[in-house]
């Protein structure tokens, strides 16, 4: 198939409103003609020029078994010629929606019961907030309905998601968030610690933090809990040592439900299966997208536990039929996706190789870059890390945003053929490759970030713009 580029670039500027771009400068042509991207084959993408690019963030932390498997365009085809559509409202089902719902209850972390499906990991979220407000209604705590999220979470940008998302550029000139939501204090010891305060009691800093803000709203006000068990779109910051155990005692004491949410966690990004296995958390609820179906289609999920799962069933005397539900909730095509990509997931271990070989992309990464000057802090878990990048790392000075040294670094890495995020709320370069990336494709990454890093060192020395 052969492409005509100019033709789908001016279609493109003429009529897609794309997420998260300059609006004005793209119209002007001032950021460049759109990247078609046209095919992908592993951790590799291509454009419709035949430029070949490592994906080192597998798209959005999704493409977690690589592009163009098979296997999973074979089961969307075969789903999609047997059934290509049906619902599952009154307890309607499909066979690929009852082997998925079954494999996840017993794969997830904690006593999980049953799975809601929807299409991204925004609407879960709001499905979430839902389910918490449904279940106090039900247990006759109508007051009980806050739910509190952390500076830098981030839980997509629909209009409770988009309040959980602690970042103001989501909420800005958008009326939110919505008052319900309530904001603590981001898990980032490196920005966040008091001098000399180490990581244990920093996380018992935050523990008692949420504590006294639970008690301030009062705990029957308070309903849940929501948190990534690794802050991803947040800067990718593993959570600091005895935070969640110190966290989850705070909530188990007021009776706040806690929300996992595992969009990028779930399914083996940590080394571990899910997140919450990871740190040891035990979530009453659990948010998963992403990795679910490797972005092959859309899907997401809320995954009910027991105890909570338990009330909706005890209420229904009372209330009738469970009133929530999309269209394409359970969608076949997504389900058959879904279990073709889990199959993969558990064939080849890729929890396992995202172990081992996020140990190796761990330590290649504080090896290169851990003591340049410019660079503050490495940090990562599994096959997803970050450095954040400082104008002077004795004093912890931050560089003036308007050098805009992570998208740079980001640009220069992209020249020379490989895709690293440049994130929000400071100078930091995210990498998030899929779970199939082997050691050897670690190098490469490692090294040609190497050469992006040194370059924009270099121009920043040469214009004066680093002392
Ligand atoms: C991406 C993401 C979401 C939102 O998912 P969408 O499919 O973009 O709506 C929610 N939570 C986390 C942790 C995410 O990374």
């Amino acid at each position: 198939m052969t492409i005509d580029v100019k033709e789908v670039s001016e279609k493109d500027k003429r009529s897609v409103l794309h997420p998260f771009t300059h609006l004005k400068d793209f119209a002007t042509g001032k950021l460049g003609e759109p990247t078609i991207v046209e095919t992908g084959k592993g951790i590799r993408i291509q454009d419709a020029h035949g430029n070949e690019l490592i994906d080192g963030f597998a798209g959005m932390y999704c493409v977690n078994v690589g592009y163009g498997r098979t296997e999973v365009a074979e089961a969307i085809s075969r789903q999609a010629y047997r059934l290509a559509y049906y619902h599952c409202y009154a307890a309607h089902t499909t066979d690929e929606l009852a082997n998925l719902s079954d494999r996840l209850v017993k794969m997830a972390p904690g006593k999980m019961s049953k799975v809601f499906y929807g299409m991204s990991g925004s609407d879960a979220n709001e499905t979430q907030a839902k389910l918490v407000w449904y279940y106090n209604n039900l247990r006759g705590k109508p007051n009980k309905k806050k739910i509190i999220s952390r500076e830098r979470g981030y839980h997509g940008c629909s209009v409770v998601s988009g309040s959980m998302t602690g970042m103001r550029f989501y909420h800005d000139y958008m009326d939110l968030p919505l008052p319900q939501i309530v904001r603590t204090g981001a898990p980032h010891h490196y920005w966040g610690a008091t001098p000399g305060e180490t990581e244990g009691e920093f996380s018992a800093r935050r523990a008692v933090e949420l504590d006294q803000l639970i008690e301030r709203i009062g705990p029957n006000n308070v309903g849940a809990f929501i948190a990534e068990p690794v802050l991803g779109t947040g800067g990718i910051t593993p959570p600091p040592e005895g935070y969640w155990k110190a966290i989850q005692a705070v909530l188990d004491k007021h009776d706040v439900l806690l929300i996992a949410d595992e969009v990028i966690t779930g399914f083996g990004r940590t080394g571990s299966m899910f997140g919450s296995q990871h740190y040891g958390i035990e979530p009453d609820l659990i948010t998963v997208a992403k990795g679910l179906t490797s972005g092959y289609f859309p899907l997401s999920a809320a995954i009910v536990g027991e105890k909570v799962y338990k009330v909706f069933e005890d209420g229904a005397d009372k209330v009738g039929a469970f009133s929530h539900g999309y269209t394409y909730s359970g969608h076949p095509i997504g389900a058959a996706t879904a279990n073709a990509v889990l199959d993969i997931v558990e064939k080849d271990n890729l929890a396992g190789n995202a172990r081992e070989v996020g140990a190796y992309f761990q330590a290649q990464l504080k090896k290169t870059f851990a003591q340049l000057p410019i660079v503050g802090e490495v940090r990562g878990v599994g096959l997803m890390g970050a450095i954040e990048f400082v104008s002077d790392r004795d004093s912890k000075t931050r560089f003036d945003p308007s050098l805009k040294v992570g998208a740079r670094i980001s640009k220069a890495a992209r020249d020379r053929g490989l895709i690293v995020r440049p994130m929000p709320h400071g100078e930091i370069l995210g990498f998030a490759p899929p779970l199939v990336t082997t050691k050897a494709e670690i190098d490469d990454i490692i090294s040609i970030t190497e050469k992006a890093v040194g370059s924009v060192m270099d121009e920043l020395v040469r214009s004066g713009e680093m002392i």
